[in-house]
């Protein structure tokens, strides 16, 4: 029995027309700029987003590496989400390798900062402090459970960096995801960000590949980065066929994944044991957390792995449930009635 994998949505693998499109790519030395199917791909995604410019990059943690360094330099300060996946999960990096230091705002549980913290936290000019140089944003958000930030909240963001002199960056990780969940056109999440980073390798199902858009000078920098970062490749357009692929036949299935998430939340709810609100699932992640446990949290993921379903223990009685491309809605209701058996409800 093949397993329903909900850890995440990373574990998707690329499509026939991926594995076809990556066989017959027109291939050049990137290094040179020769690499036809990588200049396509940097180029449809910076249309797609409305912006200048693209840069392929290894992995979504080299994307916003790579933009940080660009807009910072050390001893700078990054204004950031204490829920953000660069702040928690990317290794240190900005700091480790950049001399970067955060300041973190909390995120509140629509994944936003509120505006007024983030206006605070903006350091005026005095040798005591460091320089306050960009803010991060991420949509959808991970760690709050995929959450949209509207286009209304990220212009009021951007209009506050603009005001003070500040980039702004975009982790847009699973930016499509929040363009399909608000049924809005992806460039008005995108309006005013001087970067933005979008993987290739979550829900869109290519197996590897981020890319990185901003202003063409930006771009040209942010090149620098990469190369410094180790992440200049010879003939990526293996890596950009299935990007294009990615870009141009999976995103609207998206909204697929985001029914299926929607179906899962409500019947999670509806499971003695198991706390988990609803309404604030709108794309493809549902977390959930486990109360007033009869099993433990070990038992919960033991107990399902036997019936073939995987999840990722998140945190303390906290779980996560992502859905992707090759999660039917059947596997949903596979998922559903496994978690009722081993809750016993
Ligand atoms: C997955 C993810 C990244 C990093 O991508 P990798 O390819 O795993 O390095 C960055 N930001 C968010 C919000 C993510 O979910």
């Amino acid at each position: 029995m093949s397993s329903i994998d909900l850890r995440s949505d990373t574990v998707t693998l690329p499509t026939q027309a991926m594995r076809t499109a990556i066989s017959n790519a027109a291939l050049g030395d990137d290094g040179f700029g020769e690499d036809p199917t990588v200049n396509r791909l940097e180029t449809l995604m910076a249309e797609r987003l409305g912006m200048e410019a693209g840069l392929l990059v290894a992995s979504g943690t080299m994307a916003n590496l790579s933009c940080v360094l660009t807009h910072c330099a050390r001893g700078d300060e990054v204004i950031i989400g204490n829920l953000s996946h660069i702040f928690l999960s990317e290794a240190g990096g900005i700091s480790a390798l950049g001399g970067v230091f955060p300041h973190t705002i909390p995120n509140l549980p629509d994944g936003t900062m509120p505006i007024d913290q983030i206006e605070s936290a903006i350091r005026a000019d005095n040798i005591h402090f460091p320089r306050t140089r960009l803010i991060c944003m991420e949509n959808t958000h991970n760690r709050c459970g995929g959450a949209l930030l509207t286009p209304e909240y990220t212009a009021a963001v951007v209009a506050l960096a603009k005001r003070h002199g500040i980039a702004v960056h975009l982790d847009g990780a699973r930016l499509f995801n929040a363009a399909v969940a608000l049924a809005v056109d992806i460039r008005e999440l995108t309006r005013g960000m001087d970067s933005v980073s979008v993987c290739l390798s979550k829900g869109l199902a290519a197996p590897l590949g981020s890319v990185v858009c901003g202003d063409a000078a930006f771009i040209a920098r942010a090149r620098r980065a990469r190369k410094m970062l180790g992440g200049a490749m010879r003939q990526a357009g293996i890596i950009a066929a299935a990007g294009i692929v990615a870009l141009e036949e999976m995103v609207a299935r998206l909204a697929e994944d985001h029914a299926n998430a929607g179906r899962l939340a409500a019947e999670i709810s509806k499971i003695r044991g198991l706390s988990i609100e609803p309404e604030r699932v709108r794309t493809n992640i549902v977390f959930f957390d486990l109360v007033e446990p009869r099993i433990t949290e070990e038992e919960l993921v033991a107990r399902l792995k036997e019936k073939g379903v995987l999840l990722h223990h998140a945190g303390p009685c906290r779980f996560r449930m992502v859905t992707h491309y090759g999660i039917t809605a059947a596997n949903i209701e596979t998922a559903i009635e496994a978690l009722r058996a081993v809750m016993g409800s």
